[in-house]
């Protein structure tokens, strides 16, 4: 299948990985958009929000942990950070296997843009 974060999985795309498992990936962000952008994803693939089915639970619940604890190893946990998951052209997903954004390390805006 031609998706970058599945070769990123599969070692086949170079990644700075920053926790790895046999469910998920978690690798800096090509593009940082603050001090700390992190990729947490599953090694399945599955494309968008829409596509996930119950047996993705338990996967869906693993990436928040492994976002969470990213935050507080890093140290803004406490001060705060932003968990995003961009779903379609709406909301400017540009890569379609599934992937929450880790933001931390800076102050955010609200409403998003
Ligand atoms: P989204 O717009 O929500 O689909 O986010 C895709 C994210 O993937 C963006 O923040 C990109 O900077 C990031 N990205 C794209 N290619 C790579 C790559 N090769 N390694 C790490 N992050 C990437
Ligand atoms: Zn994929």
């Amino acid at each position: 299948m031609d998706c970058l974060f599945c070769k990123i999985s599969a070692k086949e795309i170079p990644a700075t990985v920053v926790f790895e498992n046999e469910r998920l990936v978690a690798f800096e962000d090509i593009h940082p958009q603050a001090p700390t952008h992190v990729q947490i994803i599953p090694r399945k693939h599955v494309a968008t929000t829409l596509d996930l089915t119950a047996e993705d639970r338990s996967m869906v619940g693993e990436i928040f942990e492994v976002a969470a604890g990213i935050a507080r190893d890093r140290g803004f946990a406490e001060d705060g950070f932003r968990l995003v998951v961009n779903t379609n052209p709406a909301a400017g997903q540009t890569v379609y296997h599934l992937h929450l954004h880790l933001l931390g390390g800076r102050s955010f805006g609200w409403p998003p843009g």
